[in-house]
Formats: C-alpha cells, structure tokens, sequence
C-alpha cells in the first residue's frame, strides 16, 4: 500500500486526454492507495463550485468515486484552482489542506505545498496571489455570475501567460532562500511541491541537515506522481 501524491494536471476540457488519463488513474492504481493526496492545479480554472459545467461534474464525480470507494483524498489549491471551496469538498468527499501542509509518513516528517508561494523572485505574482487569497477578495468574485466571472478568468488567463512569456524562466522557479526558510520552519526532512513543472528529486542541506525536495510534474504530456511506500517515495511518469 502507497500513498499518492499528483498535482499540475491542469484539466480544462479543450484537453480531453489529460481528464481521460486522470479518470483512469482515479479508477485504477489510486483505488488501490492508502490516500490520494492533490497538490494543486488541478483545474486550468476555477470560477467557484457553482459552476455547472458537465466536464467539471464528471470529474468531481469520478472523484466521489474513489472517496466513495474508502480512498480518502486530500486537495489543496494552486495558483489556478484557488476558488476551489467547501461545496467541492462535500460534493467529491475530498478534504481540503492549508499550503502548507505537514504529515508524518512512514517515520519522515513531510511538508507538502503546491510551490507557488516558494517563487518569491517574481514579485508581479506574489502580489497577485495575495490579492486572489484575501477572503475580502473571493467573497466580491464569488457575488458575480457565472457569466462574468468565467470572462474575468479567461481575461486573467491571458495576462497570466503573457507575464509567463516575459519573464525570465530562472524567476518563476522556487528560490534557495525561500525553500531553505519552510524546511527550517517546519523542520521537515522532505519538502514535495508541484507548481514549476520542474519534476526532480533535490538532496539539499539546511542547517547541515540533509533533506530532500521533491517536484512533482505536470500531466500535459505524460502523467508524474510521488508513490510512497514503506520503502521511501519515488517519483514517477506515466505513460499515457
Ligand atoms: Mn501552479
């Protein structure tokens, strides 16, 4: 028995193959899994859960499924999915986690995060998330419609890719400075993220202290996840 570990599929409908893989990951080796555990993004958007897309409905039904099955599964938001709310939660039985997030597994203490909150060198973002997290903030988007709230996304999608595409690619990666003040926050020996799509195992010492970072992938091409067994956690592609 494992314990699974995915973030950064970026499901939308326009890519149909990623939400057929993720259904049939959903369906097989995490029906298996001692937990399911997504770290963000896994929603290119998100403009609340009131959004009554079919796509979206048989995602969070597939989701229902595993939780259903006794698989429990744990989200916490990304950059893109942050509007994700407690009607999700009830409706796919999946519980929501703060960034970030410690668990103890197999005797290592782990800390677990999407990562975009590590990306301090890009300051324009670390504003605009600040913003989209206020309370304040959601609660104003929330009391739009529908309507108006998917063309603020769509809007938002745009800028964010033209920012994307100006910057340098070094900045939008997590930095030394803010990696090495979680581990020693926390205290963890691993630090699991996702967000930079930069999938890799990283030993690094903090404190003289050997600890390990470990980047989960993103599923455009291929699928990545962290399985961890008693054995210790290996990161893994799969094939689509
Ligand atoms: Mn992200």
């Amino acid at each position: 028995m494992a314990t699974l570990f995915i973030s950064d599929l970026h499901l939308e409908e326009a890519r149909p193959e990623i939400g057929e893989q993720f259904l049939a990951f959903l369906r097989g080796p995490a029906r298996g899994a001692d937990a399911l555990y997504i770290l963000g993004d896994l929603f290119e958007a998100w403009i609340g859960d009131d959004d009554p897309s079919p796509y979206y409905a048989g995602m969070k039904q597939a989701i229902r499924e595993l939780t259903d099955s006794g698989v429990p599964v744990f989200f916490m938001h990304g950059n893109r999915d942050f509007m994700i709310g407690e009607r999700f939660a009830e409706e796919t039985g999946a519980t929501l986690l703060d960034d970030p997030h410690p668990i103890d597994l197999h005797g290592e203490k782990v800390l677990l995060s999407h990562g975009d909150s590590l990306c301090t060198d890009d300051v324009e973002y670390q504003a605009v998330r600040a913003m989209t997290r206020d309370p304040d903030w959601q609660a104003a988007m929330l009391a739009k419609s529908v309507e108006e709230r998917t063309a603020i996304a769509q809007q938002a999608r745009m800028q964010s890719q033209a920012h994307g595409d100006a910057i340098n690619l070094e900045i939008s990666d997590v930095t030394h400075d803010a990696v090495d003040a979680i581990i020693r926050e926390h205290g963890c020996d691993v630090l699991l993220h996702g967000h930079t799509h930069r999938p890799a195992v990283h030993p690094l010492h903090v404190d003289e202290r050997p600890v390990h970072r470990i980047v989960l992938g993103d599923w455009y091409e291929q699928g990545s996840m962290v399985e961890w067994d008693a054995d210790g956690p290996r990161l893994e592609t799969l094939p689509r």
